[in-house]
Order: structure tokens, then sequence, then C-alpha cells
């Protein structure tokens, strides 16, 4: 069992909110923090934990869940979280903030220290497929988060996690192959790729890749039972790319329409 449905609408909802803030009055507001390898995502709920506000950028601040560039990430998040309090004519007080799977001991400080010196009390700091199945509500499979430099995976059974691993294929290895294969410079590569007239062409390019990462997947899942993989992530944006997925592993795969929010809007959630 899943809410696929429920969590399209939401980040349906929390797409509309970046474009134009809502500004009713709510006594409290949550702040999701997702600091990611491509991209630094700041979500807002109002005290009903629906979505009022929210803003992203793409940044070179944090690697695989490891803070590289701590000024940057503070006066970033610090940015964003200013941005947004002038848009709801309000100061955002609480905010929860997510690691990938694995990093906690090793850079979980980091984290903590960037959401709390960019001027947020940290009410929750937890890992990132749990942040997610808080709106996938996926009961029993795996969620899988193919992001910028990792893919995460986290088993569910009865509605908790009860695995996760993080390995070391993602986006980026997407942009390196087609860097290599159209001779593009890397950012031009990311641009091509994130550009999604060109996803029918790039699939049979990125199928070796994603095979890796379908690879990944089995291997993380042998000895459970999963008989569901559900994307999110930035790089799941990658159209059919659940087709090839599912076509490797053999395992029904889902995605929600759009995947890039998932995470950020369960860190919101747990705040
Ligand atoms: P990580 O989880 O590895 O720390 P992250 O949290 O920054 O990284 P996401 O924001 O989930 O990762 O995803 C970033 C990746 O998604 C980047 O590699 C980016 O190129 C890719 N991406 C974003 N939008 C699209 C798109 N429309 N099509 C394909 N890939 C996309």
């Amino acid at each position: 069992r899943h809410s696929m449905k429920a969590c399209n609408q939401f980040v349906a909802d929390f797409e509309k909110v970046i474009k134009k803030p809502l500004k009713h009055f709510s006594k409290t507001y949550y702040t999701g923090v997702d600091l990611g390898t491509a991209c630094v995502v700041l979500a807002v709920l109002d005290e009903d934990y629906k979505p009022v506000a929210g803003a992203y950028r793409y940044a070179d601040v944090v690697r695989d869940g490891m803070v590289v560039d701590y000024i940057g990430a503070v006066e970033l998040v610090r940015e964003l979280k200013e941005e947004l309090e002038q848009e709801l004519n309000t100061e955002l007080i609480y905010a929860a903030a997510s690691l990938p799977p694995g990093t906690d001991e090793l850079d979980g400080g980091a984290i903590k220290n960037v959401v709390q010196s960019a001027g947020f009390e940290l009410t929750n700091l937890l890992d990132e497929p749990t942040a997610a199945n808080r709106l996938l509500q996926v009961t029993d499979g795996a969620v899988v988060d193919i992001g910028g430099g990792t893919t995460g995976i986290s088993i569910v059974e009865n509605s908790q996690v009860i695995k996760v691993a993080d390995e070391a294929t993602g986006g980026t290895h997407l942009s390196l192959v087609i860097s290599g294969a159209y001779k593009l410079t890397f950012e031009a590569a990311e641009k091509y790729k994130q550009n999604k007239q060109n996803h029918d062409e790039l699939l049979h390019v990125l199928k070796p890749v994603i095979e890796k990462i379908s690879s990944i997947v089995i291997q993380q899942t042998k000895g459970y039972n999963v008989d569901g993989i559900y994307l999110v992530g930035g790089t799941a944006c990658l159209k059919n790319i659940e087709t090839i997925i599912e076509k490797t592993t053999g395992i029904p795969t889902y995605k929600p329409t759009n995947p890039m929010f998932v995470t950020p809007l369960g860190i919101a959630l747990s705040c």
C-alpha cells in the first residue's frame, strides 16, 4: 500500500505556493530544509501541515550529505529563509532537516549546525528515505531516492524502515555520461539532461547507468520481500527511468508526478 495520489496532490499544492505563497494567518510554521548535493530546498507548512511557501536553489555546498562549503551552506539557507519570511511576513522558527542514510555519525553535526546557524531551531534530524515515506506512506516496499551523488534505498515493512543503504551512483553520473557522449561540459550536460524534451533520446545513452542503479537496488533488496519500488529524488524526474528499473529488477516500480519535492516536504512534515 502507498499514497501516491495524496502525495502527488501535496506536491502539486507545494509547487503552486513556490510560485505564489499563501499568506493566511498561522500560529506557527514548520520548515523542511533539504540540503542536497545539487539543490537546497526549503518547504514551509502552516500549523495544519499544509504547504504555504517554498524556495529552492541549485548549489554546490553539500556532497552526498557531507557539507563541503559550510559558510556557503549557512548563507544560502539564511538567504532562502529570509526570502520566505518576507513573502509570508513572519518569522520562521522551527525546522527539520535530513541526511542520506548512513552519514549520521559522519556529518549529522554539520547539517545540524548549518540549519541552526541560519537561524532555525532544529526540531528533528532524520534520514532522507524516512522523510520521503512520510509523504509516500508506503507500508511495504523499497523507497529508492535517486539524487545527485547517490542512490538511497530504504526497505519498509509494516510502515517501518527496517534497512537503509546509500550508494554512490546518481544524477551526476548520468551527466558525466552525457558530457562524454555529446562532448559537452558538465554544466551543459546537466542542462541538457534536465530538459524534458531530450529525455526520450537520452534514455538509450543513459540505459547502462540506470541499469547500474537497478543492480544496486537488486543487491540491497536481496533477501527482503520487496514487491514494490517507489522512486523519489531529482534523477527520478527522468522520463521512463521507472520503466528500465522495473524491467531490470522485475519489481513493479512507481514514481510520483514530481519526485523532486517529496523528501523536502516529508522533512517539513516531520518538523
Ligand atoms: P543527494 O541526494 O545525492 O545528496 P540531492 O538531494 O541534491 O542529492 P536531488 O535534488 O534529489 O538530489 O536530485 C538532484 C539530481 O536530480 C541532479 O543530478 C539533477 O541533475 C537531477 N535532476 C533534476 N531535475 C531533473 C530532470 N528534470 N531530469 C533529470 N534529472 C534531473
